[in-house]
C-alpha cells in the first residue's frame, strides 16, 4: 500500500472522525509510530455532521452536568488558541417568553455559573430587555417576549477541524490512510495485533501490525468487533436543515427551547443561509445510511417559525437537510436529550482500545486520555504532547487559495454563484488536504453541497474536470467519480 511503511507500528487507529485523527495526532506528537485507516473520508461520519459549535455546553448545566461544562469551556478556550483560522467566537442571543421552561431567573443564574467556569477567558454574557432582544434580533416573535441574554461560545468547520488534525498528525510521521477500510483484525493467542486493510477503490488486502489498536469508529459496527457490539447501544440521531438567512432574518446564532417539545435548539448563522437544529430521537438505524425524515423537517420548521413567525417557512424553503447519529456513552433512559455527552475508553479482552462518546468540542483532552492509556499498554512512561499550544495546520489556507486564484484565472471564478468557492478551494483541497473524490471536495473541504439546493450536482462534472490531472483520473474514472457523487448525495441530502 502506498505510503505505508511494512514495519510494525505502535499504534494502529481505526477511523478518522475527530476521534481518530485527534488520537492519531497526539500519539504521532509523543513520538510513537503511528497509522490511521479511515473507510472513507475524514469526518465523512459523525464528526461532518455535527452542529459545528465549539461549546461549552450551556444546556448540560440544567443537567447538573458541571465537570463536562468545565471541560468543554476549557476546551473551546484551548481551540480558539490552537486554531484560530478554524474555530471563532459566536454570540448566540437567548430570547425568554412569558412562561417559558426556562424563564430570566435560571437563565441568568446558568449564564453566571457559566461565566464563572470560564474565569474570566469569556466576554460577559448580558442581560437584555425585550427592547434591547429585538434590536439585537429583529425578527424575533415580539408576542410574549420578556427579555433574553447574550452569550458567547464558538463555531468551526468540524471537517476541516477533522483534516487538520490528520494532517498535523502526517506531519508528525503518522501514515494516515483514507478510503481504506479495516475489514478484520489480526489475531494471535486471542490478542489482537494488528488489522487487514483493503482500499475503498479494489486491489488486494494488506496485513498491517501493530502493537497497540485503538477502534474510533464511533457509531459503526464492525464484524471485528463483536465483543464491543454487544455492549454498544443505540445511538441518537441528529437533523440539521439549511434555510436562506434572509428568510429568517438571524443576525447571529439564536438559542430556542422547541414549542413542540421543550428542547434546546440553534438557529446558526452560516453565510448566506441560517442552519436550524437538531433533532434528538433515538436510532437503530446505520450511519452509512442516516438521513432526515420529513418529520424531522417539519419539526425543525414549527420549532422556527414560532420564533421567527415572518419567516414561515416550508418544506420548499429547505436547501439541505442532513442526519448524523450521535455516538452516545450511556443510554439509561427513554430520552436521549438527557443521557450524558461524555465518553467511554474501554480495553476489550483482545487489548483492542474501543473509545465511545465524546464530543467534537472536548476530541483533544479526550484523545490525550486515549493516548495515555496506550502508553501505559506499551509499558512507556507517559509523555506529554503539547497538542494545547501547538497550532493545528491550516492557518494559511486561505493566502494559498487566494495565491491560486491570482496564478491561474481560471481557478478564480465562483463555482456557483454566490458561493466563495473556486476551483482554487477543490486544487487546494486535492493537493494539500488530501482529498480523493468529489464527496470529499463538494461536502468536506467545502460546503457546496450543504449551502446548494442541488448539492453540487450541476457543478460536479466540471469539478471533476478541474483535479482529474491532479488525482490522475482518465474519462472513465471521471465519469465514475461523477456517479459515486449522485449516489453519495443521495444517501446523505435526501429526504424520505
Ligand atoms: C447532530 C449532531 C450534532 C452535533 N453537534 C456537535 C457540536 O456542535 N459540537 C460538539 O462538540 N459535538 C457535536 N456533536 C458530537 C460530535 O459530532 C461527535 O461526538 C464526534 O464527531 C464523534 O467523532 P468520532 O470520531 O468519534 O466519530 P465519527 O466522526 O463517526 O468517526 C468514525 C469514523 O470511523 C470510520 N470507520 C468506521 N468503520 C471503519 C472501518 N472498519 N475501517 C476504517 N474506518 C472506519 C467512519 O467512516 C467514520 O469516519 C454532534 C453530533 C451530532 C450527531
Amino acid at each position: 500500500m502506498p505510503g505505508l511503511s511494512p514495519e510494525k507500528f505502535d499504534l494502529l487507529v481505526i477511523g478518522g472522525g475527530i476521534t481518530g485523527c485527534g488520537v492519531a495526532r497526539d500519539a504521532a506528537m509523543r513520538g510513537l509510530k503511528v497509522a490511521l485507516f479511515e473507510r472513507d473520508d475524514f469526518a465523512s461520519g459523525t464528526s461532518g455532521r455535527s452542529s459545528r459549535l465549539i461549546h461549552g455546553g450551556i444546556r448540560y448545566l440544567e443537567q447538573g452536568q458541571l465537570h463536562l461544562v468545565h471541560e468543554s469551556i476549557r476546551e473551546r478556550q484551548t481551540l480558539l488558541r490552537i486554531a484560530p483560522h478554524l474555530v471563532k467566537p459566536l454570540a448566540f442571543t437567548w430570547p425568554i417568553y412569558r412562561g417559558a421552561r426556562v424563564g430570566k431567573v435560571k437563565l441568568s443564574a446558568g449564564l453566571l455559573v457559566y461565566q464563572l467556569m470560564a474565569a474570566g477567558r469569556s466576554r460577559r454574557h448580558l442581560t437584555l430587555d425585550a427592547a434591547e432582544t429585538i434590536a439585537r434580533e429583529p425578527s424575533l416573535e415580539r408576542t410574549g417576549l420578556t427579555g433574553g441574554a447574550v452569550y458567547y461560545d464558538a463555531c468551526t468547520d468540524d471537517a476541516l477541524l477533522t483534516v487538520a488534525n490528520a494532517l498535523a498528525a502526517r506531519e508528525n510521521g503518522a501514515s494516515i490512510v483514507s478510503h481504506t477500510r479495516v475489514i478484520d483484525l489480526l489475531r494471535e493467542k486471542g490478542k489482537a495485533i494488528g488489522a487487514v486493510v483493503k482500499s475503498q477503490y479494489g486491489g488486494e488486502a494488506h496485513e498491517v501490525r501493530a502493537r497497540v489498536i485503538v477502534n474510533a469508529t464511533g457509531v459503526w459496527e464492525n464484524s471485528f468487533s463483536t465483543e464491543e457490539r454487544a455492549r454498544r447501544r443505540r445511538g441518537s440521531k441528529g437533523v440539521h436543515i439549511s434555510v436562506a438567512r434572509e428568510r429568517v432574518g438571524n443576525r447571529d446564532a439564536v438559542t430556542l427551547i422547541s414549542p413542540v417539545d421543550g428542547r434546546v435548539m440553534f438557529c446558526l448563522p452560516a453565510g448566506p443561509q441560517a442552519i436550524i437544529g437538531t433533532t434528538d430521537t433515538w436510532t437503530n438505524e446505520s450511519p452509512e445510511i442516516i438521513h432526515a425524515s420529513f418529520d424531522d423537517v417539519d419539526y425543525l420548521l414549527r420549532s422556527a417559525n414560532a420564533y421567527f413567525p415572518r419567516a414561515q417557512l416550508t418544506r420548499d424553503d429547505v436547501v439541505s437537510a442532513w442526519a448524523g447519529i450521535r455516538p452516545l456513552a450511556t443510554a439509561a433512559t427513554t430520552n436521549p436529550s438527557i443521557v450524558s455527552r461524555e465518553h467511554s475508553i474501554v480495553t476489550d479482552s483482545s487489548g483492542v482500545v474501543n473509545v465511545t462518546g465524546g464530543k467534537l468540542t472536548t476530541y483533544r483532552a479526550m484523545a490525550a486520555e486515549i493516548v495515555d492509556l496506550v502508553q501505559r499498554s506499551l509499558g512507556q512512561g507517559r509523555r506529554h504532547a503539547a497538542t494545547d499550544s501547538i497550532e493545528l495546520p491550516g492557518a494559511n489556507r486561505a493566502t494559498e487559495i487566494a495565491r491560486l486564484q491570482r496564478e491561474d484565472e481560471n481557478l478564480s471564478t465562483p463555482l456557483v454563484e454566490a458561493l466563495p468557492y473556486t476551483g482554487a478551494h477543490l486544487v487546494y483541497g486535492a493537493r494539500v488536504e488530501m482529498a480523493q473524490t468529489l464527496s470529499d471536495l463538494l461536502i468536506r473541504r467545502t460546503h457546496l453541497a450543504f449551502e446548494t439546493r442541488d448539492h453540487g450536482l450541476g457543478i460536479a462534472p466540471r469539478a471533476a474536470e478541474i483535479v482529474a490531472p491532479l488525482l490522475g483520473w482518465n474519462d472513465e474514472t471521471k465519469s465514475a467519480r461523477v456517479r459515486e457523487y449522485q449516489r453519495d448525495v443521495e444517501r446523505m441530502f435526501g429526504i424520505f
